[in-house]
């Protein structure tokens, strides 16, 4: 059954998505430049990952995201 998502699972979700794609590119970012903070806070490419992250996690715990 399809809910929203309280902001506050949202944001759990969203810190968990991008902590994980931090553990993935500790060299190098997803469009191939060095992953500094700075560069994956900016990055499409890193977002569009952390996104997708998240929808695995809701659907993980069983949530419609
Ligand atoms: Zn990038």
């Amino acid at each position: 059954m399809a809910r929203e998502l309280p902001t506050e699972l949202l944001n759990k979700y969203y810190a968990r998505g991008v902590e994980l794609c931090d553990a993935e590119t500790s060299m190098f970012c997803y469009c191939g430049r060095l992953a500094t903070g700075l560069h994956t806070m900016h990055c499409a490419r890193f977002a569009t990952k952390v996104r997708s992250k998240c929808k695995e996690l809701a659907k993980a715990a069983g949530e419609v995201w």
